[in-house]
């Protein structure tokens, strides 16, 4: 056990406004650290700049801020510690481990075509491995003619020098790690130096996280991160991955199928408390919220 006091986090993309999904998970990251006396953190995930934008950012901290599901401590802005993630891809670097990949979608679709088919990961089609058998003057050829590449993990190899490795889920118990569902997964993309893995398994240690949670649909992910730990040498949390908000038709509420914003919830007149009760939030909970005057 870990006699740490817990930190938890919420760790929202700014690509749209927050919907009921949001709210659940956010109140849950809260509720996991203060019933444990912890801390409970919120964390702007903005590293896709063409995704992102400011007013969702100042969105999903206002609606925060009215829920009474504002960060305990300082908002950390992904976007601003780009040389904590370059510093963690050069530590893999420096071990040999990645690689670059001047792949484009297209091509990889032809190669996996070419060999008929590839497994499927969490992701999508594994990456076939084609820029990690490039001859390594290739490569330096590629890189001085100013090529775009990713920088890729090469799994196998990673998984050579940790050895088997396992995460405790609150839910799921203790979980054996296989990152390489994934294939090699990209660490630096074309556009910007970093990803989604990396950053959020950097950020999660800079932070002082204890305790991640978050949906179930980002289970698998925690295959990669767990990986990230072991070769970074950074702390492990406890996870806990919870339940997913669904609509009338059991469907997972997501921006990009049109789930009703919170922004639009409070324009059409429901109070704090319905929207906790709409989100899922045990009625106890959404007692106290009434009792604080909300
Ligand atoms: N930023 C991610 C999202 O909005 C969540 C990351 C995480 O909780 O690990 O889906």
């Amino acid at each position: 056990m870990n006699a740490a006091p817990v930190v938890t986090r919420f760790a929202p993309s700014p690509t749209g406004g927050m919907h009921l999904g949001h709210v659940f998970s956010a109140w849950f990251a809260r509720d996991q650290a203060h019933r444990r006396g912890g801390t409970y953190l919120v964390r702007i995930e903005d590293i896709d700049a063409a995704r992102c934008r400011p007013h969702f950012e100042r969105a999903i901290l206002d609606d925060l801020a009215w829920l009474d599901l504002a960060s305990d401590g300082p908002v950390r802005r992904q976007s601003e510690h780009r040389a904590d993630h370059a510093a963690a891809l050069a530590q893999l670097d420096g071990k040999g481990l990645i690689y670059p990949c001047f792949c484009t979608r297209a091509e990889i679709r032809a190669e996996i075509e070419r060999a008929g088919g590839a497994p499927h990961g969490p992701d999508g089609p594994v990456y076939p491995g084609t820029c990690r058998r490039l001859d390594p003057s290739e490569r330096s050829r590629r890189i001085a003619a100013g090529a775009a590449f990713a920088s890729r993990l090469d799994v196998a190899a990673a998984r050579r020098r940790t050895g088997t490795l396992a995460w405790r889920d609150h839910a799921a118990g203790q979980v054996a790690a296989e990152p390489e569902l994934f294939g090699d997964v990209v660490l630096g993309r074309k556009d910007v130096p970093t990803s989604y893995h990396l950053a959020v398994t950097v950020d999660d240690a800079i932070q002082g996280v204890s305790l991640v949670t978050r949906g179930l649909d980002l289970f698998a992910a925690t295959h990669v991160h767990r990986l990230l730990q072991a070769l970074l040498d950074l702390p492990v949390p406890d996870y806990h991955h919870h339940r997913i908000v669904t609509d009338a038709h059991g469907e997972r509420l997501a921006k990009r199928t049109g789930a009703t914003t919170i922004a639009a919830l409070r324009s059409a007149g429901h109070d704090a408390g319905e929207i906790r009760r709409l989100a899922g939030i045990p009625a106890h909970d959404v007692r106290d919220a009434a009792r604080a005057g909300r």
